[in-house]
This record gives structure tokens, C-alpha cells and sequence, in this order.
């Protein structure tokens, strides 16, 4: 595992001169919605955005996706199989729950999400979000974290339904926390961007569709383009950027 990667309690830990804190918005499995309603609203705020893909989904749209990637959003992994636990009705098939799945298993998925992702975007994937925010295999004394294998095959790994926001002078960038932004108004997130503002830290937003109507798992159009505006107005001192763009900025910090 690479020492960057770890907390050092860098206490000089600096913003790029003009910010206080810093945001990533991410959006999850590569809904056709976020190519199709989120990447036009993003172009237009100078905004880039981290999406978290499964190669199937991808090639839906593989044009919409090839193009966002090539404008500057990222694409990053989320397995081959969106492998979670087999408490969730939708996974029918039961050996591909995470309680059955094997750490070399789990590898091999990762492996080959990153391969058919470059073919598909021209890009291989250095971030990744843990379906349903699960990072274990196994079940009860034989269940293993595969955290490790995040640190090995990514330069950061972001969680779902946190509930802090990270550090970055001490954040495991293989435990990026991600809070959910699906649902919200402006009014509930602007506290957020505010806190993260004033403690230094930085804000992971975490979404699934995009749109205007009130469907489970749907990050409000609105509310994105309050936040965009809002973290485009220099005075307001964040950092809005993808999650490589922030969390390779920390590591850089952490290496000097
Ligand atoms: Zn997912």
C-alpha cells in the first residue's frame, strides 16, 4: 500500500490558494439520466462531475459516455456485477453476493471492470465507489475487508451514506466518505458546502439519476444547479472538481 495513501495529520495542509474547503459530486452506475440530463447541466456551469460505472450500463450509451469522459468527467469503478450484500431482494443470484464472493473473486471483477471500461471510454479508471457502500466478502469469522485491494487497484475508494466528511489531512483515501445527495433540496445541502467551508474539509456528494421528478434514488436537477452556481461564485472559497482532481491533490500534499 502505498504511505501516501494513509493519514499522515499533515496539520500544514493548505487549499489551493482561493479555497477553504472543496466538493466532488458523484453519481452512481451509469444511469442513462446522468449522461443525458446531468452532463449538459455540468458542461454548462464549467462543472465536472465523477461517475461511478458498471461497463453493461455503459454501453447503453457509449457515445454520451465517451464524449462526457472526453470533456473532462470522470469515469470510475463500481465492479463488473454491482456485487453487494444478498440481504437486497435484487440480487437474485446468491453466489454473487459479497457473503459468497472471494477476495481473488472480487480482484478478477475490478480487473476486468477497468479493461472493459478503457475500451469503452479511452480511460482506465483510478477512482471507485463501493457498490452499496459495502467493502467486505465473506460472512461472520470469514468475512475479509477488501479495502486493501481498493488501495492497490485505485488511488481512492468512496463510500455511500456516511456520515463525515473527509479530513485531508488525515482521510483514508481508500475510504473516501460519501454522503447521499439523492432527494435533497439546496437548503438542506448548502449547511454542508457551509461546514465543509469552514472546517477545512472536503464534501463527497453522492447520487444515483438526475431529473425532476421525485423517484426513489433521484438527485434533484434544481438542486444540482444551486449547488453548481454556488461553488462557481469564487467568494464562496470551494474547491468544486472530481474526486481524482481533490484526492490527488491531498496525496501530492502528503508526498512533499
Ligand atoms: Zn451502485
Amino acid at each position: 500500500m502505498s504511505p501516501a495513501v494513509c493519514p499522515v495529520m499533515n496539520t500544514a495542509f493548505k487549499w489551493p490558494v482561493g479555497a477553504r474547503g472543496a466538493l466532488s459530486l458523484t453519481f452512481d452506475d451509469a444511469r442513462p439520466s446522468q449522461v443525458e440530463a446531468g452532463v449538459p447541466l455540468f458542461d454548462r456551469f464549467g462543472v465536472h462531475a465523477t461517475f461511478y460505472v458498471v461497463p453493461a450500463a455503459i454501453r447503453k450509451l457509449p457515445d454520451a459516455w465517451r464524449r462526457a469522459v472526453a470533456s473532462g468527467h470522470e469515469a470510475g469503478g463500481h465492479t463488473l456485477s454491482h456485487a453487494c450484500t444478498g440481504n437486497f431482494g435484487f440480487v437474485t443470484d446468491p453466489k454473487k453476493s459479497l457473503e459468497k464472493m472471494t477476495l481473488a473473486q472480487l480482484e478478477a471483477e475490478l480487473v476486468e471492470s477497468n479493461a472493459q471500461i478503457e475500451q469503452l471510454v479511452d480511460i482506465r479508471p483510478v477512482s471507485f465507489a463501493y457498490p452499496c457502500g459495502q467493502k467486505f466478502v465473506g460472512c461472520g469469522e470469514r468475512l475479509q475487508s477488501y479495502v486493501p485491494l481498493i488501495a492497490r487497484h485505485y488511488r481512492t475508494g468512496r463510500g455511500w451514506r456516511d456520515e463525515y466528511f473527509n479530513a485531508p489531512d488525515r482521510c483514508d483515501l481508500a475510504q473516501v466518505a460519501g454522503i447521499e445527495l439523492d432527494g435533497l433540496d439546496f437548503d438542506q445541502v448548502r449547511p454542508q458546502i457551509l461546514e465543509a467551508a469552514k472546517s477545512g474539509t472536503w464534501l463527497v456528494l453522492a447520487g444515483h439519476d438526475i431529473g425532476t421528478d421525485p423517484r426513489k434514488q433521484m438527485t434533484k436537477v434544481a438542486t444540482l444547479e444551486a449547488i453548481c452556481a454556488y461553488c462557481r461564485d469564487p467568494a464562496n472559497g470551494i474547491w468544486i472538481d472530481t474526486v481524482t482532481a481533490i484526492g490527488d491533490y491531498i496525496r501530492r500534499t502528503r508526498e512533499r
